[in-house]
């Protein structure tokens, strides 16, 4: 059975006329999901029956289990049971004062052990479908006062090992609910075939890839998937997005006190990435490391991160330091797994300003 969000624009024409109703409803219902991002039951223009009939024939691929807000009030994240099989996922809604930006996770769990990473710490269960990428951000925006601008993929998992399934929910998100390319964030460990693949399709997005060492020695520590792809390969296919899509690329690198935050690896860091093609060269987003359970390391201090982020604008690689948020819910990057049976750590936990 297909879920609400799976189903195409054709397949609910179909739906409809085989309801016995005027096609002029797919139009109102398609409006009501897509444009007014409202949920089913609240689209008035259509009649009760109706609704329940399509509510009926098009279940929601994701039940709540839990929801939960940060002390700031402008983040939120679900905890989600899939319907299908219960396989457990998050996402989280970041709320500005104009917009807001929806992190979605791509698979239950993630293949791929990076070691301060608390997905990874919990192993791969399965990938996503489209309809369950494309749920997460309309469930959200049926919460958010803002209007969602932003989608990234920076929730559970390794959307560039899901391909066809984050590229179907990709350009869902472009062409239905018209949110633009370049708002759209495709964060990758660095798959370096897959990404060379992603500089061929048509939509262009931004791509972040998740660099955290400068050398390969370092960066094997961090993420083991660096013995297969190395630094040069990431790099050289990164720079093959970004002349095929004239766009920026961003580099992620979490910031591990002693472990990747001394000036000489910015230094490296930023020789590294100073000859880095396209528009604008490289960004680095700098995040301090999150906690998780199964890592010992702890956050760059803000000074140490300040000389760092100098550091690499000396070599006219543009950096800015994220700032945290949700940490006391544990919505932060790196620290989504399903955790139905732990409650989140006590509030109060430290958020870090820029
Ligand atoms: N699998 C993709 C996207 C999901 S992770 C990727 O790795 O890029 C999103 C971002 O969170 C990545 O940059 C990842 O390295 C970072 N991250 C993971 N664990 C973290 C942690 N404990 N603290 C800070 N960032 C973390
Ligand atoms: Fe997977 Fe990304 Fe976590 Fe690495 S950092 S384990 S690729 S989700």
């Amino acid at each position: 059975m297909t879920t609400r969000y799976h189903t195409s624009r054709a397949e609910l024409d179909a739906l409809v006329a085989e309801l016995g109703q005027p096609r002029y409803r797919t139009e109102q219902v398609w409006d009501a999901l897509y444009r007014q991002q409202i949920p089913l039951e609240d689209a008035t223009t259509l009649p009760r029956a109706l609704r329940e009939q399509l509510a009926e024939a098009l279940p929601l691929a994701l039940t709540a289990l839990t929801e939960s807000t940060a002390h700031d009030e402008m983040t939120s994240k679900w905890l989600w049971g899939c319907t299908r099989d219960g396989a457990q996922i998050e996402t989280v809604l970041m709320r500005y004062p104009e917009r807001a930006t929806v992190c979605v996770s791509s698979q239950a769990g993630c293949a791929m052990g990076c070691t301060f990473c608390a997905t990874g710490q919990a192993g791969f269960e399965r990938h996503l479908d489209p309809g369950e990428i494309v749920e997460q951000v309309l469930r959200a925006a049926h919460v958010s006062p803002q209007r969602v601008s932003n989608v990234v993929f920076m929730g559970m998992g390794e959307p560039l090992a899901n391909y066809d399934n984050t590229l179907a929910a990709v350009r869902r998100i472009h062409d239905d609910l018209g949110i633009s390319a370049r708002r759209i964030t495709v964060s990758t460990v660095g798959v370096a075939p897959a990404i060379r693949r992603l500089a061929s399709e048509d939509l262009p997005i931004t791509l972040a890839v998740s660099l955290h060492a400068s050398s390969d020695a370092e960066r094997e520590e961090l993420v083991p998937l660096n013995r297969r792809y190395p630094i040069a390969e990431v790099l050289d296919a990164a720079s093959e997005f970004a002349g095929a899509k004239g766009r920026r690329v961003t580099f992620e690198y979490a910031c591990i006190d002693g472990v990747n935050d001394s000036p000489a690896q910015a230094e490296m860091l930023g020789r590294l990435l100073g000859a880095f093609p396209g528009v604008g060269g490289a960004h680095v987003n700098l995040i301090p490391l999150n906690p998780t359970d199964g890592f010992p390391g702890h956050a760059s201090i803000p000074p140490r991160l300040r000389t760092f982020a100098q550091r690499l604008r000396s070599h006219r690689v543009t950096a800015t330091i994220r700032r945290n948020r949700g940490t006391d819910i544990a919505a932060a990057c790196g620290q989504l797994r399903s955790r139905a049976a732990i409650p989140p750590p006590p509030p109060g936990s430290a958020t870090m300003e820029p």
